[in-house]
């Protein structure tokens, strides 16, 4: 059976090592770190996830500046409202939250935000940075798989890892990450041939599709780590991107859903909120 990784216990021990960050920094400088977060329109997984994000800012004491925007907010008026928040000394990172309703353009949103305030980790020159191995944000959700593998103790170099999923947001970056600690990485995605053929190699196996249950138990290689990002509702309950019941008969170690992926991405978002802080002290 395979062992659970405890994305909460995770979570929760890194926000106290967060919350003792934040407090040097509020000691340093005379201010607490600064999040803002912007959600436009009533989307109702966003309402939910932006509560989570400032109830967690307040957890580990970051100051959050909610900003709840009309669903018919105009391009120009949330562009105005970036553009304040960039020049706000009080804001050390933004989060503008997904999806944008369809009459805003979110890529020119997403790049009005300073690159060094970009929180979430999607401006072009943090995607770039990451690319090229360079410092900058990472993507909080990428970020945060990378931190459940490595609680596991098992080393990530010379891994094969197959990472089902090529969002901008979670498959691509999460690559690159694991590309990043030398692991050897495959990409499937939707015009994958014989999915099940790259899934049964991988040592480290992330699913990020959003189709529940997409993973089974054949699909999995006797021991793989596996990373379930699927977030997929159905009749009212949350069902990862694997079958669980299948999967841990065959896994070493599972993230559950909900409790492994999900609480470390607010995680991660704190963290690269609170090293930016610290990053524009230092210019
Ligand atoms: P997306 O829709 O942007 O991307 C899905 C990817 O899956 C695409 O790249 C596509 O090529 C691939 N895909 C689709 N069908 C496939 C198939 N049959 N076989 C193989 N690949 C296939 O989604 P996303 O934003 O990357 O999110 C993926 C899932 O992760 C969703 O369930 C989402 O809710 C969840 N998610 C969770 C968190 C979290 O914090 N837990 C964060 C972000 C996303």
């Amino acid at each position: 059976m395979a062992e659970i990784i405890d994305g909460k216990a995770l979570s929760a021990s890194i926000k106290e090592d967060l919350a003792a960050e934040a407090k040097r920094y509020e000691e340093s400088y005379g201010r607490k770190v600064g999040l803002a977060v912007v959600k436009v329109g009533h989307d109702g997984a966003s309402e939910v996830y932006v509560r989570n994000k400032i109830a967690a800012c307040e957890k580990v004491g970051v100051r959050s500046f909610a900003y709840e925007l009309p669903e018919d907010e105009s391009e120009e008026d949330l562009l105005a409202l970036v553009d304040k928040l960039n020049d706000d000394e009080e804001v050390d990172g933004i989060l503008v939250q997904l999806p944008l309703p369809a009459h805003l353009n979110e890529k020119k949103v997403l790049a009005r935000i300073r690159p060094e305030k970009d929180a979430d980790g999607f401006h072009v020159v943090n995607a770039g940075g990451l690319m090229l191995g360079l410092p900058c944000t990472k993507p909080c959700t990428p970020a945060g798989i990378i931190e459940l593998i490595k609680s596991t103790g098992a080393k990530i170099a010379g891994k094969h890892a197959v990472v089902v999923g090529r969002s901008n947001i979670v498959g691509k970056p999460c690559a690159m990450l694991l590309l990043s600690e030398n692991a050897t990485v495959t990409i499937c995605h939707s015009r994958t041939v014989d999915l099940a053929s790259y899934t049964r190699q991988a040592d480290i196996l992330v699913a990020a599709v959003g189709i529940k249950q997409l993973i089974k138990g054949d699909m999995i290689k006797p021991g793989a780590i596996v990373i379930d990002v699927g977030m997929n509702r159905d009749n009212g309950k949350l069902y990862g991107d694997v079958d669980f019941g299948e999967a841990e008969k065959v896994a070493s170690y599972i993230t559950p859903v909900p409790g492994g992926v999900g609480p470390m991405t607010v995680t991660m978002l704190l963290k690269n909120t609170i090293e930016s802080a610290f990053r524009c002290r230092k210019g």
